[in-house]
């Protein structure tokens, strides 16, 4: 017996595949998906599935333990691991076949010492976070070594700003001293930064679930994450009854206050408390009082016909969802919970 969750993820393929094949479209052809964090969240097999299907075969993860969870759905050269290698990883690379992304001086020698073979190496134009920053740069370390891609990753590429040029300009002169198959820039935003960025391969994760990191995005990529909610109690509140934790609601006129079944432990933010909606009836109701681990309260007072039991939609507009929260896109996305019905469409 598997008991049915109250709790609903329902997850669509086709925007999942349509928004890939705009990302692609845009990136001048060659176009890669990061589906770290179990696919953003969404789950990595279903999202991996989908996409070879659809032509991709670059697949990027950060943790070898990722790579090993996807390594039966696509040849394992596809898969590159961002987070590099430690001696300890040797074996377990080996045995998957997945491309290590050589971020430091120390994965390099260690790559070579071990046999070396194909890899990704991560040069740092200035995010300053992981990979061979200018000062570090050598280019005897790169000697022997077989280099498929060759990149970067832009700090701030969903921002009009010049380190953007800065980052393009340290990666033409530092990458073109290096001998390698390919060259990759470009994530979500930075495909919308120009053809100039997309070298022979782009790298995008947010935008393919759906995520919209520049407003261009906003009429072609479409949300892939639709969230739902079983309504478990309604009840008739008078004028000046508190709602929740801490009351931190109280009703200003006599309120039908329903409970849904979702909260906080499904990933649906505490700082959307007071700030959230839920869709019923055709009607757009607010989220009243606090977040709980395993509730929202809202105001049923404009619907006539939603009771005890019925599926609620829950509002899960990324941009919006972000601005309202406080919580970036990425993690209202890679906080979705585990206690989710999870169906694909
Ligand atoms: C996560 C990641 C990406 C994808 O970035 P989005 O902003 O989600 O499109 C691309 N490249 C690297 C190195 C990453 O870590």
């Amino acid at each position: 017996m598997n008991p049915d969750s109250p709790t609903r993820l329902c997850l669509d393929g086709r925007a999942l595949t349509d928004n890939w094949r705009f990302l692609k479209t845009q990136s001048g052809l060659v176009c890669g998906a990061a589906v770290k964090a179990d696919g953003y969240g969404l789950g990595a097999r279903e999202v991996v599935m989908r996409l070879r299907d659809a032509g991709c075969r670059d697949f990027f993860v950060a943790h070898w333990g990722e790579a090993a969870a996807i390594a039966n759905l696509v040849p394992p050269e596809q898969i590159a691991v961002l987070n590099g290698i430690e001696a300890d990883d040797i074996g377990c690379a080996r045995a998957i076949g997945a491309i290590p992304v050589l971020n430091t001086p120390r994965q390099i020698a260690l790559w070579k010492a071990e046999g070396g073979g194909r890899a990704h190496v991560m040069l740092d134009s200035g995010i300053n976070r992981l990979g061979i920053g200018p000062e570090q740069f050598s280019t005897d370390m790169f000697r022997g070594l077989d280099i498929d891609v060759l990149m970067s990753h832009l700090a701030s590429a969903d921002e009009d700003v010049q380190q953007n040029e800065q980052q393009l300009a340290l990666f033409h002169k530092l990458s073109s001293q290096i001998v390698a198959r390919r060259r990759s820039l470009a994530n979500s935003a930075g495909i919308v930064l120009g053809s100039n960025y997309h070298f022979d391969l782009t790298r995008p994760g947010l935008s393919i679930y759906g995520g919209i990191p520049h407003k261009q995005y906003s009429s072609h990529i479409r949300p892939v994450a639709h969230l739902s909610a079983r309504l478990l109690q309604v009840r008739d509140l008078q004028t000046g009854e508190p709602v929740g934790y801490n009351s931190a609601h109280i009703c200003r006129k006599p309120t039908r206050v329903g409970t849904l079944s979702i909260g906080y432990a499904d990933g649906y933010a505490k700082s959307l408390s007071g700030k959230g909606t839920v869709l019923a009836d055709g009607c757009i109701l607010p989220v009243i009082g606090r977040v709980s681990m395993d509730m929202i309260t809202v105001d049923l007072t404009a619907t006539n016909d939603v009771g005890e039991g019925d599926w609620v939609d829950i509002a899960f507009d990324l941009p919006e969802a972000s601005r309202i929260s406080g919580r970036s896109q990425y993690e209202l996305l890679t906080n979705l919970g585990k206690r989710f019905d999870r169906r694909w469409m």
